[in-house]
């Protein structure tokens, strides 16, 4: 059996890897740190970047035998400024033209800034604003109105700077509370999906998923590269649509990202706090991960130390029961990684350590999916364990069911999930409190056989003593694919408690 053998972290950590961190010294710091899952954006990077960032992560994960699920992250429909060639220096009360197009970045004219006319990729910029629309440029820094429409093909309007600023290359352009009318997977998004998918990402967050439609595509494009492909899907919740749609986005989804990013540039940014809470809140009810995102050590990219209101945010976060938090330039460009990675840690372990496990596992009791023999059993599990004051919980497990259901009921003592899928294995580093073991297959083997080779490989790590209690929960016998049907409870050591079964 390959293992981790983690501390008692249960909040997980993703890190961006970028420039900063695309070496293997790098790597194993952030790994030792509590790095979970690796993040490449694909907004900023080509194919031979990732495929070096992913031998880089594969290589240390491998020789510290450690599980890392490695994220693909889509660049989605991105509606930018174009027609200049250097950063443009904006006044308050100055009027821009912008203008529709459909020509391609490369076609774009650049015109000299002071003619002020630039264009944007929106098509119909003038049907979808109004006299007085708000308009926000370079992430929400500079932001302008709409004075006149111009509605002749391809369509312009022309905007008041309302506060000074400076244009960056290829600024995003965002005119909150409207809907985009382009599509949610440009060709390069398909492209970069089936890239995840034949180099064996195990994940793929997906950017500006508006509909569980949306997620849906994306099953068709990857069951059109490999039909059994085991990736799973990450929504990005980004815009009022999304909220809209919430339930049914996580319903089909394997997990949701709080995009705090754009999602602040979308909506007032007042509301974000509500917003996340209420994310977080519905993915752990249904039992699914949800990962908290952006500046959340912001201004460690450059300093060493963090500001009082980002380590409460993070506190926060896990305090909302978020499964992860996820670093982005703060471990891809920024000037310490590792410190980062240790702050954040630091303040996940302090904050874990406030939390009552034992009430929240029976407070959820309402949320127990009835249809689902494994979500049932998952919540007995976890208050058995509770009740019986038992060290660990360890759960065998081929398709993740079993270890996800139990990382639901958020329990106090760690989910040991014993499985002989690689994938799946490095996939459940994501998951809230669980810490995967890769085991050989169970499947000619009888359950007490595996309890106690299980036994023996935690005492070998030192997860457990002589003495201790452990749950089991499986499905036995193994191999067959079937629901749970067991719950075992074993002292270790203690041969007189069970016969062998
Ligand atoms: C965000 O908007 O918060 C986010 C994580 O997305 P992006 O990849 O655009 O940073």
């Amino acid at each position: 059996m390959k293992n981790e053998m983690n501390n008692m972290r249960r909040t997980k950590i993703i890190c961006t890897i970028g420039p900063a961190s695309e070496n293997e010294n790098c790597v194993r710091d952030l790994i030792k740190e509590g790095m979970n899952v690796a993040r490449i954006n694909f907004s900023h990077c080509a194919y031979d970047e990732a495929l070096n960032r992913v031998n880089i992560l594969r290589a240390v994960r491998k020789e510290m035998g450690v599980p890392l699920a490695i994220m693909l992250d889509t660049k989605g429909p991105e509606v930018r400024m174009f027609g200049y060639s250097k950063p443009v220096l904006l006044a308050k009360g100055d009027t821009l033209y912008v203008e529709s197009t459909e020509a391609q970045p490369e076609d774009i004219p650049v015109l000299p800034p002071e003619k002020r006319h630039f264009f944007t990729n929106l098509p119909r910029i003038d049907k979808l604003c109004q006299i007085g629309t708000r308009v926000l440029l370079q992430d929400g820094f500079i932001e302008l109105e709409v004075t006149q429409l111009h509605g002749e093909w391809p369509g312009a309007v022309s905007l008041r700077v309302l506060n000074d600023g400076k244009l960056k290359d290829k600024a995003h352009l965002a005119i909150p509370g409207v809907q985009y009318p382009i599509p949610f997977m440009s060709e390069k998004d398909k492209k970069d999906i089936a890239f995840a998918v034949d180099n064996g990402f195990e994940y793929i967050a997906l950017s500006f998923v508006r509909t569980a439609k949306d997620i849906a595509d994306v099953r068709e494009i990857i069951r059109g590269v490999r039909p059994d492909s085991p990736i799973k899907l990450i929504a990005k919740i980004e815009d009022k649509q999304a909220l809209a749609n919430l339930d049914d986005i996580i319903r089909d989804s394997n997990g949701i990202m709080v995009a705090r990013g754009d999602l602040g540039i979308e909506l007032p940014i007042e509301e974000l706090p509500g917003l996340q809470k209420k994310i977080i809140n519905s993915c752990y009810l249904a039992g699914k991960p949800v990962i908290v995102a952006t500046q959340m050590l912001e201004s460690m990219t450059e300093m060493t130390y963090p500001t009082r209101a980002e380590v409460t945010d993070i506190a926060n976060a896990v305090l909302e029961l978020t499964s992860s938090v996820m670093l982005s330039g703060e471990t891809a460009k920024g000037a310490h990684p590792k410190r980062v990675v240790n702050m954040m840690g630091r303040i996940i372990d302090r904050t874990e350590s406030s939390i009552d496990y034992h009430t929240l596992a029976r407070i959820t009791h309402d949320y127990v999916n009835r249809d689902e023999i494994t979500n049932i059993m998952a919540y007995s599990v976890v208050n058995t364990a509770h009740d019986w004051n038992a060290k660990a919980i360890a759960v065998v497990t081929d398709s993740g069911i079993g270890a996800r259901a139990l990382s639901k009921f958020r329990p106090g003592v760690p989910i040991y999930a014993f499985t002989h899928h690689e994938t799946l294995y490095h996939q459940l580093a994501l998951n809230w409190g669980v810490v995967p073991f890769l085991m050989e297959n169970p499947e000619t083997l009888r359950f007490s056989e595996v309890a106690q080779k299980i036994i023996d490989h935690l005492l070998k790590q030192g997860a457990i003593e002589n003495g201790e209690k452990l749950v089991f929960m499986a499905s036995s016998p193994f191999g067959k694919r079937r629901p749970t049907n067991t719950i075992r409870c074993e002292v270790v050591g203690d041969t007189t408690f069970h016969e062998a079964t």
